[in-house]
């Protein structure tokens, strides 16, 4: 038998057979469900994205009150989740489809890659299930599995490469029931053919797999380049000034776009970093132009944050400004109320859950520096 016509077969046996992954989004055929668990699951693993799917339709039962939310309460919902594009193109994508298409979600593979936030893999998987539409997903997991099946080695990272495996991925796909192969192949690639340990040995395509008869499954999917790790180190200065505290929207476009921070700098290197954890909290204030008497309170102990190519680094010093009747106007100023409703980064929230900000309604036994 063809080897692509096995793989297919036993895939999809596997999937009747054995497949017994449950995942709230399985069998959905409401297409904006779908649309937004496939948003959702772009760089995020399946047991992190199911608890915001539910927590989105809970809030949002349909795109109409998706697109009606305001943008802010959005990003509140998508906290924690990383890559805050997504969020930002799920809202203005809802808005399109609400407002200008009537609420009908686009029904071919073009028009849907057309939308906002929709790359080949989730305009294949939203054509396949919301559609029954012949369209192969690819992405890591199919790389690895079809890598690893039919021994390819061509890096899965190289333009070339990804031809080859978007072609092989196409020609093995179960053109009459395209759903049920994706979804096959997809959980596949996270249950059995996993990227540590796959589970060769019981596995059902074990005597045609190629990697597994030639013992050489660790050594696929093969990439071209290593990626590099970046590391950065941030130092947050949370200012507060008559029980409000200074915030503001991150603008770059970088990580935590459009969230809100407290004022901060980034340093190139750590040993800068540790330094200017050291220094006196007013070097740093008469460079912001803030003139006013302050107290310097505390500063926190280090948090570090693994994010897919960057390790970050924080810390945050706590300032009390005295009021001496200046107007700081460079940043919004928020109670601790509005602070809880506000979108922050993870590594922020995790400052403010660890109660830093009951420090600023204790005594003076905390200060450790008064200027
Ligand atoms: S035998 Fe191992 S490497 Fe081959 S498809 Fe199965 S789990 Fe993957």
């Amino acid at each position: 038998m063809d080897l692509k016509k096995y793989f297919q077969q036993q895939l999809l046996y596997w999937h009747d057979t054995e497949n017994n992954r449950l995942l709230p989004w399985k069998e959905e055929k409401n297409v904006y469900r779908i649309w937004l668990s496939e948003i959702i699951l772009q760089q995020t693993r399946a047991e992190q994205g199911m608890k915001y799917y539910e927590r989105f339709i809970k809030a949002y039962p349909t795109i109409q009150k998706l697109a009606k939310a305001p943008l802010e309460e959005v990003y509140k919902l998508w906290e924690g989740l990383g890559y805050y594009n997504r969020c930002k193109n799920l809202h203005s994508t809802a808005q399109k489809i609400a407002f200008e298409l009537k609420g009908k979600f686009p029904n071919t593979y073009d028009s849907i890659l057309e939308l906002k936030g929709i790359g080949p893999y989730t305009a294949a998987a939203i054509s396949s299930f919301g559609f029954g539409l012949p369209y192969a997903v690819v992405d890591g997991n199919v790389f690895r599995v079809l890598s690893r099946f039919f021994g390819v080695d061509d890096p899965v990272d190289s333009t070339s490469g990804k031809k080859i495996f978007q072609q092989l991925a196409q020609d093995c796909l179960a053109t009459k029931e395209p759903a049920a192969y994706n979804q096959a192949i997809m959980d596949f690639g996270a249950v059995v053919c996993k990227p540590d340990l796959p589970d060769c040995a019981n596995c059902v395509m074990q005597k045609k797999c190629i990697a597994f008869q030639t013992s050489a499954v660790a050594s696929y999917p093969v990439k071209e380049k290593k990626t590099k790790q970046r590391s950065r180190w941030f130092l947050f200065y949370i200012l507060e000034q008559n029980g409000r505290f200074a915030v503001q929207k991150r603008t770059a476009k970088d990580v935590w776009a459009n969230l809100y921070e407290f004022p901060n700098e980034e340093f190139a290197e750590e040993k800068l970093w540790k330094q200017a954890a050291k220094k006196d909290a007013a070097q740093w204030l008469n460079a912001k132009n803030i003139n006013s008497a302050h107290q310097l309170l505390t500063i926190t102990k280090p948090l570090k944050q693994q994010l897919s190519h960057q390790m970050i680094y924080a810390n945050a010093v706590l300032i009390r400004l005295k009021n001496n009747g200046k107007k700081i106007k460079q940043y919004e100023w928020k109670s601790i109320t509005e602070l809880k409703h506000l979108p922050f980064p993870k590594i922020l929230n995790d400052f403010l859950n660890a109660k830093i900000l009951q420090l600023f309604q204790l005594n003076d036994a905390v200060i450790t520096q008064k200027t």
